[in-house]
């Protein structure tokens, strides 16, 4: 995770949900895979649209997605949560009794900033990570991933500058590229983000007349490293942002999923004024009901309102309820439990299967928490050039390049652990270090 500052825009996979398009072949092993251009012979508009949709990019991978959904290949590569254990009696009961009992309500237009129920809950789940947080505070989004929408769009304009990490979360880099802005990746250690890195790139962004509007961190489990940073980092990580006066958006969708003990305090606990957090129910209870939320100061709130509504109006009313209902009756914090105990097993496995099986040289990251392993492989392996070698023994991964803007990341793959079972992982951790051995040729 070396440092550079040298800022290019690179086509970034659009999903980080494992999903297909359609059934595509798999590309000929040996070849690269090239960006998937589509023909827009057909399309009368294709000279109107947006420079900002051009920021829109096509996964180079999302035709393998489509082969790696396949039931004989082994897919480590999606992030999709593992809610085969959720009570699906206990939710389809407080549904119909939501439709019986509120239905002109739970089915009507509702508030731009979300339901004061759900804020109230809301603030119930912070607080098991010691979050005090007022639910006049909270604005929901449909799933986190709005929430980056929304706070990116009330910051940013085209050239703005946000500092990540290296690497960062596809899908925020996404984000940020459709807004226009530009991605500097600060450097990170096996304790998190680097503090003198952030400073010093921030340093010469402003020198060369840049500016800089939040840095973007996920500090438990990230998304894709697996790294969270030490309750001493997250301390340093804040006083240089408040010494260079820069705000912090602390993405948590990880923080309740620790597999090896207590949360951290977050840096919005530590920080109130200089941080805007960003929480999501899509792990800890389903992602289908899209609710996440921003909690942020109120000057903020406000903005973020008004670009809610201008999005959506407001955010779904139904799922809102649908969630509050969830956690009013029903021991979300067991399940929450039992959902750890499931992906500890998984997470065990895929690391005890590395330990096993990858040739010498090949690292990886040992997350406490969340869903992901960062592999970094011997060599000068192109794992973006591997990866339909990979298919074709039947086993998916994402490549390391889509989380840099830079186009880093050619050595590194992000494995995840939470969706196939520890029997299939297994399998796959095997086939892919046959894989890795044969790219050695050893
Ligand atoms: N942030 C991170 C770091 C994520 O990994 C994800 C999901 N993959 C999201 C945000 C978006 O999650 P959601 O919109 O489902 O809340």
């Amino acid at each position: 995770m070396s440092s550079t500052d040298h800022i290019t825009r690179q086509p970034v996979p659009t999903t980080d949900n494992g999903h297909a398009d359609a059934a595509a072949a798999v590309p000929e092993a040996g070849k690269t895979i090239t960006n998937h251009r589509v023909d827009t012979t057909f399309d009368k508009f294709h000279d109107r649209y947006s420079t900002r949709s051009l920021g829109l990019k096509t996964s180079p991978v999302r035709a393998l997605f489509a082969v790696a959904n396949r039931p004989e290949v082994v897919s480590l590569a999606g992030g999709m949560p593992n809610i085969a254990d959720l009570p699906l009696d206990i939710v389809s009961e407080s549904l119909t009794e939501l439709v019986d009992t509120r239905g002109a309500v739970v089915m009507q237009y509702g508030s731009g900033q979300g339901e004061p129920e759900i804020r109230e809950h809301i603030c119930e789940v912070m607080a098991v990570e010691g979050l005090v947080a007022d639910p006049d505070h909270v604005t929901v989004t449909c799933g986190s991933q709005q929430g980056l929408d929304l706070v990116t769009r009330i910051f940013c304009d085209p050239g703005d500058v946000i500092m990540a990490e290296s690497p960062a979360y596809v899908g925020a880099l996404n984000t940020f590229a459709s807004y226009q802005t530009e991605v500097i990746h600060v450097d990170m250690d096996d304790s998190g983000l680097v503090p003198e890195s952030l400073r010093e790139k921030v340093t010469v962004a402003r020198q060369d007349g840049r500016s800089v509007k939040f840095l973007y961190t996920v500090p438990n489990h990230s998304n894709p490293s697996g790294i969270s940073q030490s309750t001493e980092r997250r301390r340093e990580i804040l006083a240089v942002a408040n010494e260079l006066d820069l705000l912090v958006v602390e993405d948590n969708p990880y923080g309740l999923l620790n597999l090896d003990g207590d949360p951290l305090p977050t840096l919005k606990s530590m920080d109130p004024d200089n941080v805007v957090y960003l929480g999501s129910f899509s792990k800890t209870f389903a992602p289908g009901f899209r609710v996440g939320w921003v909690l942020s100061p109120p000057f903020v709130r406000d903005k973020l309102v008004l670009a809610q509504e201008s999005a959506t109006l407001c955010p779904p009313v139904f799922s809102q309820f649908a969630v509050s209902s969830y956690l009013a009756h029903w021991d979300w914090r067991a399940q929450v439990d039992s959902f750890i105990n499931m992906y500890r097993t998984r997470r065990d496995t895929m690391l005890a299967s590395l330990a096993e099986t990858m040739p010498e040289g090949t690292t990886w990251s040992r997350p406490s928490g969340g869903f992901f392993v960062w592999l970094t492989m011997p060599g000068t392996i192109d794992s973006a050039a591997m990866l339909p070698r990979a298919v074709t023994k039947l086993v998916a991964y994402t490549p390391g390049t889509a989380f840099y803007a830079d186009g880093r990341g050619q050595r590194n793959i992000r494995l995840s652990f939470c969706y196939p079972t520890p029997e299939r992982i297994k399998i796959g951790v095997e086939r892919l270090a046959g894989v890795v051995r044969e790219e050695l040729d050893i």
